[in-house]
């Protein structure tokens, strides 16, 4: 991988190293389990686990698990694995918010005893209205001058479980004039009868967001803690909170934007939407933006990060087209994969004088790099397949592979020319046969040159695969921000591309076979391609998946 690149939060990081504010550094990686990850929050990883490793600091892994009505474990599981895949270790144990669940309580009581905090009985709409808006200052909540006595005894009995889902609140008194509407009076626990994924149903009462996320932070050492752009006008309560209960560590918000990348989504209440309405076969969906959807895809740990490296972290809009991931992912396959032969969309060729003295196979290296990784025999046969693409009836200006008296170079093998198309009644062309120059055996012959080079594969030697070819999952650049003409977003859903996904029956080279589910392999001329993670067995029929092409198909 390349050097690490320096970054706004890195100059504070060694402001605050230098000054002698931090001795060390603590980051911390905070997913809600309410989904699988995505490309955004593998930035958000690369950048948390990356400052750690390079500060030889540490990074915690949070589930941020406030929210128990939409948590799950299936989802927590899926997040410690994706981590791990990209090639992350987490400092210690998973951590959790509700891991400190008891200790929150302590901190709301020890917020009440000191008059910060009461306990409020509006209900949600009449909270809205008591707020008020940009535009004016809020109202102070008629329940906002009850005395420490009475808050403290209504909010224990509050977690005893003797009032109703949503019948009170408890809430920070700070302002309810600040024009930061984070700062009116924010609500801090609500009551909720749900049954949490670690604390089951201990809990009847659970902290907010901003109140747990502060606090988990100082408990846990953090020295940055790194956020999204939105949580910026939040920063002023994260602070109030930490300089007004007595815990002694009091860490730094810093927040970058978010990425955003085009033609596909980056949220995972939207990505939820395509699999439970099946528009997908699941999270894994190799055309999922999601972490397991990647790996299934082929993308490699080393091509995210790259990605993650390129696209930089700012303040500034991350709005990032596709093929920069594509490339990325491209760049770091081209040194890594063996290289092999497949047909993607076969036509048959017959090798008219294949007897005339010609050598049956020939040795070629996996990877033209890579000598270590040794050779194979590719054999020759009077039947081959070429790639439909590489012949023309009509060729165009300068074309270099095949057409009818042309001759072209078989990759690895002999010069052959074509000397006869056939073809069927509906006049689609069925085969072409052409004769072998036994001379041009891996070489030109003196005063002979032939530019062009195509793939082939002998027919009795190839075995079928199943390859399965993905495009981008959205025809527009940024599928959930189009409106219609009555200026409402258009369903996200709507802009699918239906050419996202096909599958074909290829001709591979029967090595291919052996390999184990998630093996990369270029597919010379082709593109890179990766045994199926669950389809794919060892010994069966092959199962592909094109992770990408060798070009970038939607450039210029
Ligand atoms: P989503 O809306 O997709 O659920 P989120 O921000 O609510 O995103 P979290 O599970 O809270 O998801 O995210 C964990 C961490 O990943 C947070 O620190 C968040 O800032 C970061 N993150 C999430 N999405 C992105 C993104 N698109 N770009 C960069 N960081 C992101
Ligand atoms: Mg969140
Ligand atoms: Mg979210």
């Amino acid at each position: 991988t390349e050097a690490p690149v320096s970054n706004f939060i890195r100059a504070i990081i060694d402001g605050d190293l230098a000054s002698g504010k931090r001795t060390s550094v603590v980051t911390r990686f905070p997913p809600e389990p309410n989904g699988y990850l995505h490309v955004g929050h593998a930035k958000s990883i690369c950048l948390n686990f990356g400052i750690a490793q390079d500060y030889q600091g540490q990074c915690n892994l949070r589930m941020d698990d406030t929210n128990p009505e939409k948590e799950e474990d299936e989802y927590a599981a899926a997040i410690e694995a994706d981590v791990r895949w990209l090639g992350f270790e987490w400092n210690g144990a998973v951590r959790h918010a509700s891991d400190y669940f008891e200790q929150l309580y302590g901190y709301a009581e020890e917020l009440i005893s000191a008059g910060k905090a009461f306990v409020c009985e509006l209900n949600a709409e009449q909270m809205r209205e008591y707020r008020g808006d940009f535009s004016k200052p809020g109202k102070d909540s008629p329940y906002r001058t009850r005395s420490v006595e009475e808050n403290l005894d209504l909010f224990r009995r509050m977690r005893a479980g003797e009032f109703a889902d949503g019948s009170k609140t408890l809430r920070l008194k700070i302002d309810m004039a600040s024009p930061n509407l984070n700062l009116r009076d924010p609500v801090i626990y609500r009551i909720k009868r749900e049954t949490h994924i670690k604390t089951g149903d201990s809990w009847c009462i659970y902290p907010m967001y901003d109140y747990t996320h502060c606090i988990s932070d100082a408990l846990e050492g953090i020295t940055h803690s790194l956020c999204t752009l939105e949580f910026e006008d939040h920063r002023p309560l994260y602070d109030w909170v930490l300089d007004n209960i007595s815990l002694g560590h009091h860490p730094q918000q810093i927040e970058f934007s978010r990425l955003e990348l085009l033609y596909t989504i980056t949220s995972k209440r939207k990505l939820n939407q395509l699999v439970t309405e099946k528009l997908v076969s699941g999270w894994d969906d190799p055309r999922m933006p999601t972490i397991t959807g990647m790996r299934r895809r082929g993308y490699s740990p080393e091509g995210i990060k790259l990605f993650s490296q390129r696209i930089g972290v700012s303040k500034g809009e991350n709005i990032i087209d596709y093929s920069i991931l594509e490339g990325s992912v491209r760049e770091t396959l081209e040194e890594a994969c063996p290289r092999v032969i497949a047909v993607l969309d076969p036509i048959k060729v017959t090798l008219t004088n294949f007897e005339a003295g010609v050598t049956a196979s020939r040795s070629a290296p996996y990877h033209p790099h890579h000598a270590e990784w040794g050779e194979r025999e590719v054999p020759i046969a009077p039947t081959i397949y070429v790639e439909r693409e590489d012949f023309a009836e009509v060729p165009p200006a300068g074309w270099q592979r095949l057409t009818l008296g042309s001759e072209v170079r078989l990759r690895y093998s002999y010069v052959i020319k074509c000397d006869e198309v056939i073809k069927d009644a509906a006049g689609n062309v069925v085969e072409l046969k052409c004769s072998i120059d036994p001379a041009t055996l891996g070489q030109n012959p003196v005063g002979r040159k032939v530019k062009g080079v195509i793939h082939w594969i002998s027919a009795e030697h190839a075995i079928e695969a199943e390859v399965r070819l993905y495009d981008r999952l959205f025809t527009e650049a940024r599928p959930d921000a189009v409106r219609g003409d009555d200026g409402q977003y258009v369903d996200f859903k709507q802009f699918i591309n239906p050419e996202s996904f096909r599958t074909i029956t290829a001709y591979v080279e029967p090595v291919v076979a052996s390999a184990a589910p998630e093996t990369r392999y270029q597919f010379e001329r082709l593109g890179y391609f990766v045994t199926d993670r669950h389809d794919h067995v060892a010994g069966g029929k092959p199962v592909f998946n094109r992770t990408v092409t060798l070009k970038d198909a939607w450039a210029g």
